[in-house]
């Protein structure tokens, strides 16, 4: 039997950091993971000779300069800044929302302008305190902003109604009385030239990885007690070939605990990509929004523009959301009341797998962006070097 310190479960970015991270630190690791490539969501791989993100767009963006330091280890990053373009009916705007928006909206031309037509336009509506994303949306940018560009495309990704959303999700996008259309305010950002999947591959390097083998399929069932005695392990392979003392789980958690409690929500997606060989530039940016409900996806993204390609065709994906069922990718928790509550739950099962951590946007059932999935594994692996050493850190 070969035996290891960690499994680790998931070889998308939190895995693959926590893997880089302990095998530097001397501690054997096995990775697996369910699809047949590493990477998760992060996963770009050739097309037409431009890098395809497979997952849908991902920008690294993140005001944490140890965490931008530490991404530049993997890989160098181009100067791409998301600026993404909001189509509704026949109109076009730039996002997000700042002082071009509003001229496209409304003709202004000063903040003062736009900020007395915001003021008219939420007067009547008189929200103290948002308590949920309508709400929030409504009171920063007002009625017509509200109507055109977030509630047909926020009611389409989430496929609820604005009212039964938190307030948070639409937070992410900066407002802004200037002219400027950067998506985030974050100070560093780009794109990863040659791709995401190099960054994964390299920490990854050295490293046992089995793909194409869920946790599911892959652990045996067996008395953790009788093994505990020999060697410290606390779980073994179905076939007995594997044997490992802790576990990093970076699936969805409810799973984990073979939804015992009920089951999670999440939001699901499918990426339809076209290849254009006959044509150069489909659509003149990286990212397009589509903000009305009748069109059925949310954004098209042209990938050639996340490297500013100039060669010979182009390649496009089409991004429809979908209610997640078994069997299918869950992209993204849905942080509502009722999940947070359920996930607490979990959470408190979690406590009693004394050799088993939870990581990552399914493991922590968060939206974490890539910095602070980053950041988060850091945490961890600090967390677990101090536990080692009989140290406890107290987080913030
Ligand atoms: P994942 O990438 O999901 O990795 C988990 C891995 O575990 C997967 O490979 C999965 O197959 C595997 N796995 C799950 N369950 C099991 C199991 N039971 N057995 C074996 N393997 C299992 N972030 C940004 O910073 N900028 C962006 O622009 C951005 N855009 C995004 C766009 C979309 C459409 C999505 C969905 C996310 C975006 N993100 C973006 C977030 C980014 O994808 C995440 O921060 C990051 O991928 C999280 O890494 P992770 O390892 O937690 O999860
Ligand atoms: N959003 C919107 N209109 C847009 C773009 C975004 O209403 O044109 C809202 C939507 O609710 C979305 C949220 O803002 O879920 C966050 O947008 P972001 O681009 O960060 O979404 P992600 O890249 O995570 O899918």
């Amino acid at each position: 039997m070969k035996q290891y310190d960690y499994l680790i479960v998931g070889a998308g970015l939190f895995g693959a950091t926590f893997a880089y991270e302990m095998t530097k630190r001397g501690k054997s690791c096995l990775v697996i993971e369910k699809r047949g490539h590493i990477a998760g969501n992060i996963y770009t791989k050739k097309q037409l000779d431009i890098q395809v993100h497979k997952y849908g767009a991902h920008i690294f963006h993140t005001s944490n300069k140890k965490v931008w330091d530490y991404v530049n280890q993997f890989a160098e990053f181009n100067h791409y800044v998301n600026s993404p373009v909001a189509v509704y009916k026949d109109e076009l705007y730039n996002l997000p929302f700042n002082m071009n928006t509003f001229h496209q909206m409304w003709g202004v031309r000063t903040p003062m302008q736009a900020k007395r037509k915001i003021a008219e336009q939420i007067e009547a509506l008189n929200i103290t305190e948002p308590q949920n994303l309508e709400e929030q949306a409504l009171s920063l940018v007002g009625t017509d902003v509200y109507e055109k560009l977030i509630k047909g495309y926020t009611e389409k990704q989430w496929g609820r109604d604005c009212k039964e959303l938190p307030a948070f999700i639409i937070k992410r996008l900066p407002l802004r009385f200037i002219y400027d259309n950067n998506y985030f305010n974050d100070p560093y950002q780009g794109i990863p030239k040659g791709g995401y999947t190099q960054i994964v591959e390299k920490m990854l390097d050295g490293i046992d990885v089995i793909r194409g083998t869920s946790f599911q399929d892959f652990v045996g069932k067996f008395d953790g007690k009788a093994l505990s005695l020999e060697g410290g392990l606390s779980g073994i392979s179905e076939d007995g070939q594997y044997g490992w003392k802790r576990t990093l789980y970076t699936g969805m958690i409810d799973e984990y605990f073979n939804f015992q409690l009920g089951n999670l929500e999440y939001r699901s997606l499918r990426f339809e990509t076209e290849e254009k060989p006959e044509e150069d530039n489909y659509q003149g940016n990286a990212v397009v929004n589509y903000t009305e409900r009748e069109i059925p996806f949310t954004r098209i993204i042209e990938h050639k523009h996340f490297e500013f390609g100039k060669g010979e065709g182009t390649v496009i994906t089409r991004e429809y959301p979908a209610e997640w069922k078994p069997g299918e990718e869950p992209y993204y928790p849905i942080n509502n009341g009722k999940n947070n509550t359920l996930y607490t739950a979990y959470e408190n099962l979690a406590k009693n797998e004394q050799q088993v951590l939870f990581g990552g946007r399914l493991g922590q059932y968060k939206y974490f962006d890539m910095d602070k999935t980053i950041e988060e594994a850091l945490n961890l692996v600090d967390q677990e070097v101090a536990r080692e050493d009989g140290v406890t850190i107290y987080k913030k």
